[in-house]
């Protein structure tokens, strides 16, 4: 079993921190966990729940910590590794889990100095829920949570960071960064945009047919408006920063649009139903693969959606 950290420091005191340090404290991964945020109302809230002691500023909260995990929305991240960078223990591991990985390694990378090993990672795992009192300790279990190495990283504290987090529940994968991109653009990001615009169709529509489609949203919309109750600041953040592999992500979505709205017009049954025959068979490999369950309606109120 991989040893635990001594001290670990959470910049951000979120849903994930918050999750994370629930985690840490139940698989005894750390002896000591510090915490930053920017509002002091967060700030009083970690301390109360889940932080051995939190600090006024990021730059003091990473003194002397083995394991500083960045957990502030991707936009932020630039701000607080140019702070921290100058506080850093020698030979400390730097982590993040934006949701973002190209935008993070630039914003972040060029700030850190020698010795210290950067390893940006990003956990599949998540709710439309955000703050400190939204976290809990199984957040991760049997989630991904992928690390993308850069070319020089150190292969001891590439492994100790995997074991650690494993050791909160994760199933840890290794992959590049703009591939990483690229496949949460498809996975994650663009269905967040479809959700959103869908809900942003309807409450327009609301309007015009009073509070109908709120009434009957039992159906698929029911759970658009869930994915699109997801923290404004984060996804603003993520569109904003993973512009190039949406876009390309979105072009095809319009293209495959337009293909289906044209066999509705025409009538063409047998293309809607191959269609939704070959979609089908991707909801099943999903829920072999053991990140979905297969109880009807979507398991409702026991499964996260991932960021
Ligand atoms: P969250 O619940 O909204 O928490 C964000 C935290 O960052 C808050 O504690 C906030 O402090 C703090 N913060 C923001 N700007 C800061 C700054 N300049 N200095 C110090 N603290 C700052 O967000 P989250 O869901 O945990 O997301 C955190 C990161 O994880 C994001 O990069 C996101 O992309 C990634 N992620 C999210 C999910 C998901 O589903 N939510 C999944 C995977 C990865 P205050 O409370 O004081 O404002």
């Amino acid at each position: 079993m991989t040893a635990p950290y001594g001290r670990v420091a959470l910049i951000g005191l979120g849903l994930i921190a918050s999750s994370m340090a629930h985690a840490i404290r139940a698989a005894g991964m750390a002896t000591e966990i510090v915490g930053h945020a920017k509002s002091p109302e967060t700030r009083a809230i970690a301390r109360d729940l889940f932080c051995d002691r939190v600090c006024d500023t990021a730059a003091e909260a990473v003194q002397g910590a083995d394991l500083v995990v960045l957990a502030v929305p991707v936009g932020a991240m630039a701000a607080i590794a140019a702070e921290i960078a100058p506080h850093l223990k020698p030979c400390a591991t730097v982590t993040d889990v934006g949701s973002v990985k190209g935008a993070v390694v630039e914003a972040v990378g060029p700030h850190l100095p020698a010795g210290t090993h950067f390893i940006p990672g990003h956990p599949l795992a998540g709710t439309e829920y955000s703050g400190p009192r939204s976290g809990f300790a199984t957040l991760f279990k049997n989630r991904w949570w992928l690390l993308t190495p850069l070319g020089d990283t150190d292969t001891a504290a590439l492994a100790r960071l995997r074991g650690f987090l494993e050791a909160l529940g994760a199933n840890v994968d290794e992959m590049e960064v703009e591939r990483h991109d690229l496949v949460l653009a498809v996975v994650s990001h663009t269905p967040h945009l479809i959700a959103y615009t869908m809900v942003g169709v309807a409450d327009h529509m609301r309007r015009v047919s009073q509070a109908e489609v709120i009434k009957y949203s039992a159906s698929g919309f029911r759970d658009f408006t869930r994915i699109a109750a997801s923290d404004p600041t984060m996804w603003r953040d993520v569109f904003l920063t993973n512009k190039d592999a949406v876009l390309d992500i979105l072009g095809r979505f319009t293209e495959e649009l337009f293909m289906l709205q044209r066999a509705i017009r025409m009538g063409d049954g047998q293309q809607l139903f191959d269609y939704f025959t070959r979609t089908r068979a991707i909801r099943r490999g999903i829920i072999e693969a053991g990140q979905d369950t297969a109880a009807p309606d979507f398991g409702r109120g026991a499964d996260p959606v991932k960021g």
